[in-house]
């Protein structure tokens, strides 16, 4: 693992300690949370890249969520695709790593929400990359837009009062999974699997040398990733949380050694099974 020099925007767990501050202070104050998310997007944060076989991760940290650029070889994939706003940081944080947008070959969704598929249409007609998503997230996908999700805390209560932009240019996968998908035939040594939970048609991608990127699954830390961002948490929304709970307990009893997050991470399987309280022996 090396910690590489390049600084890339971010800012997403920030909002959150703004929001936070600016609901005590101001009393839900729409000038105090439109202010917090301004100032959010000032912040920068390090990109993370390992490689400890021939798929190379780069962590990429965008204004309100992680992406991951994969590198097998020559091929490059993209894991997620960030925010509509994202283009430009993308396209910095992608050319700092000698990559353009033009170069990815495959871009795979683990879900539909905006800030993590708000992007992929852009990348495909830059690029014509292959989009990879889920079949479950067709619907939200073709509408472009966030479909609704239950809140799990009081704080996810909060940052729904954000102005956070749930729209995004709608398209049509190149490839739907429903099941799992093997991915050695698009030159990545892995799979994709739909796992309900977060959205309708969440996927993960795990590849065969035990690490996984399971997107919203798991939240990494706290207020968004800002502070501890490699304990892993439940996220502030799902469609349907106990089933999200059943598939990191499904997760817990695999061979997976690490989980890439949309937020914060990346957390270790014995991190998941301490905090789920899962032993991951047969429960
Ligand atoms: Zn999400």
């Amino acid at each position: 693992m090396r910690w590489a020099a390049n600084v890339i925007q971010t800012g997403y767990s920030l909002w959150e300690l703004f929001a936070v501050q600016a609901l005590r202070i101001a009393t839900v104050s729409p000038f105090a949370l439109t202010l917090s998310f301004l100032i959010s997007s000032l912040f920068s944060g390090p990109a993370l890249a390992e490689h400890p076989s021939e798929s190379e991760v780069v962590q990429i940290r965008l204004s309100m969520s992680n992406v991951y650029l994969i590198r097998r070889g020559t091929r490059l994939f993209l894991v997620d695709s960030g925010s509509g706003s994202d283009l430009l940081r993308l396209g910095e944080a992608l050319a700092r790593e000698g990559v353009q947008l033009a170069d990815l070959a495959v871009v795979i969704l683990t879900h539909g929400h905006a800030d993590h598929a708000g992007l992929a249409a852009q990348i495909r007609r830059s690029s014509g990359a292959l989009l990879i998503a889920g079949r479950g997230d067709r619907s939200m996908l073709e509408a472009g837009a966030n479909a609704p999700v239950t809140p799990t805390s009081f704080t996810a209560r909060l940052i729904l009062l954000l102005p956070i932009d749930a729209n995004y240019e709608p398209f049509r996968p190149d490839i739907e999974v429903d099941g799992e998908l093997d991915l050695h035939a698009y030159g990545l040594p892995g799979r994709a699997i739909q796992m309900p939970g977060h959205t309708p048609g969440s996927l993960i991608i795990v590849l065969d040398d035990g690490r996984a990127f399971v997107g919203d699954m798991i939240l990494g830390g706290w207020l968004g990733g800002a502070l501890l961002p490699n304990r892993p948490n439940e996220h502030y929304f799902h469609m349907d949380v106990g089933r999200n709970r059943a598939n990191i307990a499904v997760l817990a009893k695999q061979p997976i050694h690490r989980y890439f997050l949309g937020h914060g991470g990346p957390v270790s399987q014995e991190a998941v099974r301490e905090a789920f309280a899962m032993d991951g022996a047969g429960r």
